[in-house]
């Protein structure tokens, strides 16, 4: 690209670029100084932008699949990547970029480096694209075995990724990491042909947690970036970036898409991380490498539409989380309670490992400014288990009136799972056992409906395998 000489008329489209590059970024530099919900609200979407989008004050759904250009330089300028332009909807789209920057605005908050998003169709597109460039063969050393490092409390998509995917067809060998508090664990496993770090905080069904400065601290001393899956914290409780974490993903279909119209994913990363592997542009800019090159060729692009729910459900983030979570620690506090409840997992619960930690990194964001001091928030996600085992589970769940039986977790309504026959059932009992998803364990995502109703529904459906046992031992 570099040895490439423009004619006049294509260098005065990359001139041309250079200057809008400049006012977004001066943009960008101006809502950086603003509060979480004025960005949320608003984005990268000014009075400029709306100017020439007809004055619309909502970011307009851009559904054509391609971009007219004015000319052959201009084309030529904008696909040899050397002014903004989005060209072809795979590739890049209006909407999209609407989104990626306030995606990247949010997850940036509070952090002082630069950084860039990428939107994916989904979360586990965003997976993907956030650890396959890693997998690269190194020149330096090509016949070398690969290995990553990830903690086996882990969201069943990506345990399947890791442990199918890429181990069994591929045969990178997966180190799991059993006790995700445990700093030793982690170091034990990290050796010269480990290429990334990865860790899910809260993860899901668990809530297991670890030390993200720690672990991040551990992965840059031997070169290799950390990557969070901060799903179930989202932006409004958890910025991983703030605390040293190289590269953020998301599923964007949970609760930063809180209505539940559409699924979607994201790779946050800062700029100039570490990387044992790729061209010089991968460290660089990581998330802008994966959307011109490698997600480019894989082609894991999200819908305009879904692009749009998400940045409309993105406005309010902090204020649903906020309800959310104080709903979930009143419904947590409840459960404990309940004689049918075996075990409660929650993040917020003094009781529960990794709450010292958890208390560390997860905070209401801004939330001082309400309260006269920040104020811990643990979202929206928790377990349980149930008595009685497998069966005395399902009785419970299937005895559920308005909690709805889902595989789906963040939103404004509360949703229930058994892990073990849903999200964790392909990974089988083995895999199981190594994420620590026994088959009576419950996932519940707490929604915004008011706690009483909630609690009520659990309750009346736990009775119902008190009455089930009783049932048997007099019938
Ligand atoms: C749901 C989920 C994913 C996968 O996201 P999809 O949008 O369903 O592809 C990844 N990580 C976590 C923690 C999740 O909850």
């Amino acid at each position: 690209m570099s040895d490439t000489i423009y004619s006049p008329g294509v260098q005065a489209y990359i001139k041309k670029g250079e200057t809008m590059a400049t006012d977004l970024a001066a943009h960008r530099t101006k809502m950086r100084q603003k509060k979480f919900d004025t960005i949320a609200v608003h984005g990268l979407y000014g009075m400029e932008a709306a100017l020439s989008n007809q004055g619309s004050i909502i970011e307009p759904a851009y559904f054509s699949s391609a971009q007219h250009f004015e000319n052959s330089d201009h084309m030529e300028a904008s696909l040899a990547y050397l002014m903004p332009s989005w060209t072809y909807s795979r590739i890049a789209n209006p909407t999209l970029g609407y989104l990626e920057e306030t995606l990247a605005l949010l997850d940036g908050y509070g952090f002082d480096g630069e950084v860039s998003a990428c939107a994916t169709s989904s979360g586990m597109a965003a997976i993907f694209m956030a650890t396959n460039p890693f997998l690269a063969i190194d020149e330096d050393t090509p016949g070398q075995p690969i290995n990553i490092v990830a903690g086996a409390k882990c969201y069943g998509g990506t345990f399947m990724l890791f442990g199918q995917r890429y181990a069994v067809e591929r045969g990178i060998e997966v180190r799991w990491v059993r006790n995700t508090l445990d700093l030793d664990e982690w170091a034990g496993k990290i050796d010269a042909n480990t290429r990334f770090v990865f860790g899910e905080m809260p993860s899901n069904p668990s809530l297991a947690i670890f030390d993200i400065e720690a672990l991040a601290e551990l992965a840059h001393g031997h070169g290799i970036p950390l990557i969070v899956d901060s799903t179930v914290a989202t932006p409004a409780l958890m910025r991983p970036l703030r605390h040293g974490a190289d590269i953020v993903v998301h599923s964007t279909t949970k609760a930063m898409t809180t209505s539940g119209f559409g699924i979607g994913g994201a790779v946050i990363a800062r700029h100039n991380i570490p990387s044992r592997v790729g061209p010089d542009e991968m460290p660089a800019n990581f998330a802008l490498y994966v959307k011109l090159f490698p997600f480019r060729d894989h082609g894991p692009s999200i819908s305009p539409f879904n692009a749009l729910m998400t940045l409309n459900d993105l406005r309010t983030l902090r204020s649903k989380v906020s309800i959310m979570s104080s709903n979930a620690l009143q419904v947590a506090q409840f459960l404990q309670q309940n004689p049918q409840v075996e075990e409660v997992d929650y993040p917020g619960l003094h009781d529960m490992p990794g709450y010292d930690i958890a208390s560390r990194y997860m905070w209401l964001v801004d939330s001082e400014d309400d309260y006269g001091a920040p104020v811990n928030s643990f979202g929206h996600l928790l377990s349980f288990t149930v008595k009685g085992g497998a069966a005395a589970t399902r009785t419970m769940f299937d005895q559920l009136q308005m909690v709805w039986r889902a595989t789906d977790l963040g939103r404004i309504k509360t949703v229930a799972t058994i892990p073990a026959i849903s999200t964790h059932q392909q990974q089988g009992e083995e895999g199981r056992a190594l994420a620590d998803v026994p088959p009576n364990l419950v996932r519940l995502s707490v929604g915004a409906e008011h706690p009483a109703d909630i609690m009520k529904d659990l309750e009346q459906a736990l009775a119902a395998v008190n009455q089930s046992k009783l049932m048997q031992a007099y019938g």
